[in-house]
């Protein structure tokens, strides 16, 4: 069954002195969910948070938290009256406070606060180091007692901007899918910023891309990178190649790597030329094939291997080849497309360009078809 709506977005537009950096915002998260606002630097994502915690006044539009209006016009409730907790990118822990004292800042007046601030210390796995101060801590400690001290005082949403930008590599990694675990063990709703794709789809089960302040497409992680709405989704989002393309019929493409028929329909006319999105795991080895390409690049990844393509148009692509196969560039190799999510666009002055359909021209296929 699913949660009711915990935060709606509506036709949001915000920014600074008149000038919009959101414009026309529209999301909803419903409670116990994780979001997240994905895009390239200067995309609007920490104005839109900053709009939510009540940092940022809404020039159009409204925002809601469960039944209540926090933001419209001429309206801002203030942020300690909205039940929503932040942890920021700089951890922002008080330097002068214990581990401990930190983690129950925000309940130090409920008699309750030293069990609660236990509980947070063991739920972040920081049970033995409530007596330490924040400089003894590493980054990825500090992050847990700004987790721990956010979820004190039970937040109805949690808003975390950019939380692991400061960690490296593997740490980063892990703390990410420890914060999912440590939300979800709770119920906690949150909406995390973040500019690194791999973090969004490990943390989130909504994530939002923004582009130029509009939100291109709000979606699950396969959505994302299996049915993307644009042509900026589709290259913001996973690895991928576009190959020029002429619509055969509803479903099926003709291009330099032959017909290629999908488990989609799309409703452009017959004959206008389209992009053709082909991601590494779309292209695959197949040493018989016919249809060779040349190795331009190797990126040895240990279970399998990245290979950069050329056609012989000069058209590149990237294939994901099992880690024994073992090619080096310069050599040619047999390749096979397995596409089964068709996703295309209208090359750019074609017919269907021209051609109004609304999203991306997509029917996808019922089970009534
Ligand atoms: P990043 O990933 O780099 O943090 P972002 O997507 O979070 O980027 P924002 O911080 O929301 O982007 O900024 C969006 C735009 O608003 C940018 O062009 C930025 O220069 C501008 N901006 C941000 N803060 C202010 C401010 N206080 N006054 C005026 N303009 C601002």
């Amino acid at each position: 069954m699913s949660q009711p709506l915990l935060l709606n977005l509506r036709n949001l537009s915000c920014g600074f002195n008149d000038h919009r950096v959101v414009q026309n915002l529209n999301l909803h998260l419903n409670a116990g969910d994780i979001g997240c606002l994905l895009g390239p630097s200067g995309c609007g994502k920490t104005t839109t948070l900053r709009a939510i915690a009540g940092f940022e006044p809404v020039l159009e539009g409204e925002i809601q938290l469960a039944d209540q209006v926090i933001s419209k016009a001429g309206f801002t409730l203030a942020p300690e009256k909205r039940r929503i907790g932040m942890v920021f990118q700089d951890y922002a822990l008080f330097p002068h406070l214990s581990v401990a004292e930190n983690v129950g800042f925000g309940i130090r007046k409920q008699a309750n606060c030293e069990r609660i601030t236990q509980e947070l210390l063991e739920l972040v796995k920081l049970g033995h180091l409530g007596k330490r101060y924040p400089h003894e801590l590493s980054g990825g400690q500090q992050q847990r007692v700004a987790l721990a001290r956010a979820l004190a005082t039970e937040p109805q949403l949690l808003l975390l901007d950019e939380p692991f930008s400061n960690l490296d590599g593997e740490l980063r990694r892990r703390l990410s899918h420890e914060v999912r675990d440590i939300l979800k063990a709770r119920g906690t709703s949150a909406i995390l910023v973040t500019h690194d794709q791999e973090e969004a789809f490990a943390v989130s089960d909504h994530v939002g891309v923004f582009n130029h302040g509009r939100l291109e497409q709000w979606d699950t992680p396969f959505n994302l990178y299996h049915e993307p709405l644009t042509p900026f989704v589709a290259s913001f989002i996973g690895q991928g190649y576009f190959i020029r393309g002429q619509l055969l019929s509803a479903d099926s493409v003709q291009t330099e790597l032959g017909l290629i028929r999908g488990n989609r329909a799309y409703t452009w006319p017959v004959g206008s030329a389209v992009d053709v999105l082909l991601r590494p795991d779309d292209i695959v080895y197949a040493p018989d094939s016919p249809q060779k390409a040349q190795i331009v690049g190797k990126t040895f990844l240990g279970a399998a291997t990245l290979y950069r393509l050329q056609l012989p148009t000069g058209s590149q692509l990237e294939s994901i080849f099992p880690s024994h196969a073992d090619h080096l560039p310069g050599e040619q190799v047999g390749i096979r497309v397995a596409a089964d999510h068709l996703v295309m666009f209208p090359a750019p002055g074609s017919i269907a360009a021209q051609v109004n359909l609304g999203e991306s021209g997509v029917r996808r296929y019922s089970s009534d078809d």
